[in-house]
C-alpha cells in the first residue's frame, strides 16, 4: 500500500485575513544581533506571503489566501500574531493560541534562539555538561516559518520534507511549504464565507502525489 502523507489541521481557524504581526527585538547572541533576528523573522513572513500569493494566483478556484496580508506593528497588544524569543532545551519553537481552540483571537510564537539536545520537561535537572549553541540564521528562519504555519492554523505533517513536519524530529532538514499546506489553509480560510463548514481533522494524500507537487 502507498505510504500516505497526513497533515493535521487542528480545530483552529481565523475569521480574518489581515494580520498585525509584532516581533520582539531579542538580545544579541554571539554572532547575531537582536535586530538581525527581527529581520530573519520578517524574511520568513515575507516567504509565507509570497507562497500564499503564488498559490492564490495559480489556482483557478478563487482562494482567500490571496487576500492575506501581514503588517508589522510596534505594539504587542494590538497584534494578532506575536513573536518572542527564548533559550530552551525543551523546544525549537512553539505556538500557543488564545483561545486554545476554535476561532483564534491571537497567537503567540516563541522561538528558541539557541539549541542543544532537546530534553523534554520531566522535572529532572538538565545535565551540567549540556551546552547551548547559537542557532544559525538559516535555522532561525526555518523555525519561524514552521511556527508561523502553526500561527496561521496548521498542524503537523507526517512527511519529513514538509515545512509542517514536527520540528523535534530532524530540526535541520531542508523543508518546503507544500501545496498540501496551502490547500488545507485555503480550506480553513474559506470558513469566513461559510461559517457552518466542517474542517476535516486531517488531510491525507498518497505520498506519490506529494512528491509530484511543485516546489514552493
Ligand atoms: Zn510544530
Amino acid at each position: 500500500m502507498d505510504e500516505q502523507i497526513i497533515l493535521a489541521t487542528n480545530e483552529k481557524y481565523w475569521l480574518k485575513t489581515k494580520f498585525k504581526v509584532w516581533i520582539k527585538t531579542p538580545a544579541d547572541s554571539d554572532s547575531i544581533s537582536g535586530t538581525r533576528y527581527r529581520e530573519l523573522a520578517k524574511e520568513a513572513i515575507e516567504e509565507w506571503k509570497s507562497v500564499l500569493d503564488d498559490f492564490a494566483n495559480s489556482n483557478q478556484i478563487h482562494s482567500r489566501l490571496g487576500n492575506i496580508e501581514f503588517e508589522i506593528v510596534d505594539e504587542c497588544d494590538i497584534a494578532d500574531i506575536r513573536i518572542a524569543w527564548n533559550y530552551s532545551h525543551q523546544y525549537n519553537g512553539f505556538t500557543r493560541f488564545e483561545p486554545p481552540s476554535g476561532s483564534i483571537v491571537f497567537s503567540r510564537i516563541t522561538i528558541a534562539k539557541h539549541h542543544g539536545p532537546i530534553i523534554q520537561n520531566t522535572g529532572d535537572p538538565i545535565p551540567s555538561n549540556t551546552t547551548l549553541e547559537v542557532r544559525t540564521q538559516k535555522e532561525i528562519k526555518s523555525v519561524v516559518k514552521h511556527e508561523f504555519g502553526h500561527a496561521l492554523g496548521l498542524g503537523h505533517c507526517s512527511f519529513s520534507g514538509d515545512m509542517m513536519y514536527n520540528l523535534d524530529q530532524k530540526p535541520n532538514t531542508e523543508r518546503k511549504i507544500s501545496k498540501l499546506d496551502l490547500e488545507v489553509l485555503s480550506q480553513k480560510f474559506s470558513i469566513i464565507e461559510n461559517p457552518c463548514q466542517q474542517i476535516s481533522v486531517s488531510h491525507i494524500i498518497p505520498k506519490d502525489d506529494w512528491e509530484s507537487l511543485p516546489n514552493q
